[in-house]
């Protein structure tokens, strides 16, 4: 027998399962997911990550002031009914015909590129706005061929009783669980994985239905109502490619934002069916739902930073997240602590790369700018208004250059992990800033040298 060190499960209760859910006692762990383990795992020894409980994080809430978000007000949702951000999204086809017909910033290539990435969550997914339907659908819409998850089967009184037994094994031992769990999570294709406590605090109050999303359909929304008896948010993050994200805004870095939010809504999808199958609650979620951040700061994901997105040690802040909601037997991650915070206060690179100006030089506040901040947490609040109008003026959905330029994205080679993981924290944020400029990381690339030619010499 072979079990891999870090997913190894003791003997006994692996002999259990196997007696109870039909698990191998044979264990042999996927490359792919040793190596997303090995590599967080070095990261992490070497950015020094320690644990800390929610209350020893930088970031406070004011229990009275903080009121659950009603989706509606996020500025993806604006697009849907506020008058202001529809009249700047009606500036962004404009301007990708500019871009592509001068083919500086993004050419045709670019935005093709742009809609194969999109392709999946776009047009399989509600993620980006009202959750519950194709690969992010709350209940198995799966044939009985293809999935134990099926409704068909939910009434099979064998399957039921092998579900009872494998729920009363795990529900003894929650750590195998959560092993389980992990693994299929990085094997779906997740890059990284934490276990958040179910918190209702960042569940959003309302959903909002966008017609931008679902052309030709109305406007709505309604309370959102989740199942009793959720216990964890199981946390998703997807890297996104260095070199992709090095011609940011525009150019290929367009596709791999795309293709980030297509990968979410097919791992988050599947992973909530593997547990469906098992009989327990399965919700997936992108962008629907409920705030990603907080939940992955929760489940030990990464820190906050300045731009207001998540850092995680591994891949600083070019991650997309997901999320599944359970009731399954888990056990929680912690929060991290790993000098994010103390860094930000120095460094405000991305506040001074922001073509917008939507990213504070300011300290930490209780208050945000407008309807699309959630007043209430101590913390730096961006101003989506801003960033939004940027990318409707640049055609370049999702820009990122605060996300190109941050000191913790580095590509992943043991020279730039040490800068990163290492040195830029012992420097501080004002020198790690200093030398990772000297050092020329950041700078933003044309969209040729991804692709390796110059698209108007092609097409001339
Ligand atoms: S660029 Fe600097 S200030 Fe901005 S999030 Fe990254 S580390 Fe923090
Ligand atoms: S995505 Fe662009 S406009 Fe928005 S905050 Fe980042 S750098 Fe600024």
């Amino acid at each position: 027998m072979r079990i891999s060190a870090g997913l190894a499960l003791p003997a006994t209760l692996l002999a259990l399962l196997s007696k109870t859910s039909g698990v191998s006692a044979e264990v042999l762990n996927s490359d792919v997911v040793k190596e997303k383990e090995a590599y967080s795992k070095k990261v992490r020894m070497i950015a020094n990550v320690v644990s800390v409980s929610w209350d020893e994080l930088p970031w406070k809430v004011d229990e009275k002031r903080y009121k659950r978000f009603h989706q509606k007000y996020t500025l993806f949702s604006r697009t849907g009914w506020d008058p202001k951000i529809q009249e700047m999204a009606k500036q962004t086809p404009v301007n990708m015909i500019k871009n592509m017909s001068e083919g500086t910033h993004s050419t045709l290539l670019d935005y093709a590129l742009m809609s194969a990435g999109w392709w999946a969550a776009m047009s399989s997914s509600w993620e980006m706005d009202w959750g519950d339907w194709g690969l992010v659908s709350w209940e198995s819409k799966m044939p009985p061929t293809f999935s134990i998850a099926a409704a068909t089967w939910r009434q099979n009184p064998q399957l039921q009783e092998l579900q009872k037994k494998f729920k009363e094994a795990v529900e003894k031992k929650p750590n195998v669980m959560t092993e389980i769990v992990k693994k299929v999570a990085l094997y779906l294709g997740a890059d990284l994985v934490g276990i958040a406590p179910y918190d209702p605090r960042w569940v959003y109050t309302h959903r909002a239905y966008n017609p931008r999303y679902h052309p030709g359909e109305q406007y709505k929304e309604e309370e959102l109502k989740l199942p009793d008896g959720l216990r964890y948010c199981i946390v998703l993050a997807f890297a996104e490619d260095y070199y992709m994200q090095e011609t940011a805004e525009c150019g290929p870095s367009m596709g791999d934002i795309g293709f980030g939010y297509s990968r979410m809504a097919v791992t988050s999808g599947s992973l909530a069916e593997f547990l469906r199958a098992l009989g327990y609650i399965g919700i997936p979620s992108g962008n629907d739902t409920a705030l990603s951040v907080p939940y992955a700061i929760a489940a030990g994901l990464g820190e906050y930073s300045r731009m207001g997105l998540l850092i995680t040690p591994e891949y600083g802040p070019r991650v997309r997240l997901a999320k599944v909601f359970t009731d399954a037997p888990l056990v929680p991650d912690r929060p991290i602590r790993f000098g994010v915070y103390e860094f930000c206060q120095k460094c405000k690179k991305c506040a001074d790369a922001c073509p917008s100006g939507a990213i504070t030089h300011g300290d930490p506040t209780w208050e945000g700018y407008n309807e699309s901040n959630n007043p209430g947490v101590y913390k730096w609040y961006a101003n989506g208004e801003k960033c939004f109008e940027y990318w409707c003026k640049s055609a370049s959905p999702g820009c990122g250059v605060c996300v190109r330029v941050c000191p913790y994205n580095k590509p992943n080679w043991w020279a730039h992990e040490v800068f990163r993981d290492y040195l830029a924290p012992v420097l501080g944020g004002d020198l790690g800033k200093q030398i990772d400029d000297l050092l020329g990381y950041g700078k933003k690339r044309k969209s040729s040298e991804w692709w390796g030619f110059e698209y108007n010499e092609v097409v001339r």
